[in-house]
């Protein structure tokens, strides 16, 4: 298998101030356009070359270990970023606290482990079998997955990450990932399976809402309007807020969470149930 560098879910310089325009370049098109193709250049010939990337994180050793995990790891991160301030939402919020005692203490905790990490690497947020939540230190290309986590949330650590924005300061780097990450995903990926059962996409960062229950997208979306468009799975029609769909008394600007219980696709007929978010 090729491997090939993913789009970005967001513009290269949606993140500035606080992630540099240059920062992405760098970081996103160098960095892990290297790792790329490092992994491309080792696998020929080897039991790897067949195999999804998550099972050669979860199988490999030594060189190809370490660039499919930093390939893994960075998509992972860059999927976790959002150029739009994400609250935590509900769910995700009593599951800190019931594992950390509040959102400050996991604050805390997961900040003094990003900055005591010795070295490069990865720190995590993760979710065992039994549904708790971990903060998981790895260095290097470590991936908590090895070991039967869920990743949840991830901060890179190695210097790379910060330098051109924020020198040596890795702590200023933690604090504005902090702003950064997209709490809506994490929790998404926190109702996903068990990481033993859980989807190659899922593990990479990209998250989808289907097979999620309407209490759950609910609960997601009440701390803000989800403008975001929708696509209807029967026939691709497409619902974009910005427009709304005024034939049908839907005012433009209207949210897909606020459209009446019994508006229908304008082209097919089916109902909002049958509507997932547009590839972002
Ligand atoms: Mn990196």
């Amino acid at each position: 298998m090729i491997y090939t560098l993913p789009p970005l879910p967001y513009a290269s310089d949606a993140l500035e101030p606080r992630m540099s325009k240059e920062t992405i370049e760098y970081h996103y098109g160098k960095h892990l356009q290297t790792y790329i193709d490092n992994l491309n250049n080792l696998i020929p010939g080897t039991i790897y070359e067949n195999m999804e990337l998550d099972e050669i994180v979860m199988t490999a050793e030594g060189p190809i270990f370490n660039n499919a995990a930093q390939v893994m790891n960075h998509m992972f991160f860059f999927n976790t970023l959002s150029p739009k301030r994400k609250n935590i939402p509900q769910e995700l919020k009593e599951h800190l606290v019931r594992d950390f005692g509040s959102i400050e203490t996991f604050k805390e905790q997961f900040k003094q482990a990003a900055v005591s990490l010795f070295g490069s690497g990865w720190v995590w947020l993760a979710q065992d079998s039994g549904g708790k939540l971990h903060i998981i230190p790895e260095s290097n290309a470590g991936n908590p997955m090895r070991d039967g986590y869920k990743p949840l949330m991830v901060i890179d650590v190695w210097e790379h990450a910060y330098y051109i924005d924020y020198r040596n300061r890795r702590a200023a780097f933690v604090d504005i990932c902090w702003d950064l990450t997209d709490w809506e995903v994490v929790l998404i990926r926190m109702l996903q399976p068990p990481v033993d059962r859980i989807t190659q996409t899922v593990l990479i960062g990209q998250t989808t809402r289907e097979g999620l229950t309407d209490a759950i997208t609910d609960a997601i979306m009440e701390d803000e309007k989800d403008m975001r468009s929708y696509v209807c799975v029967t026939c691709g029609w497409i619902y974009d807020p910005a427009e709304g769909d005024p034939e049908n008394g839907v005012p433009a600007g209207t949210p897909f969470n606020e459209l009446p219980d019994d508006w229908t696709c304008p082209a097919c007929g089916v109902g909002k149930e049958y509507f997932e978010p547009a590839a972002r």
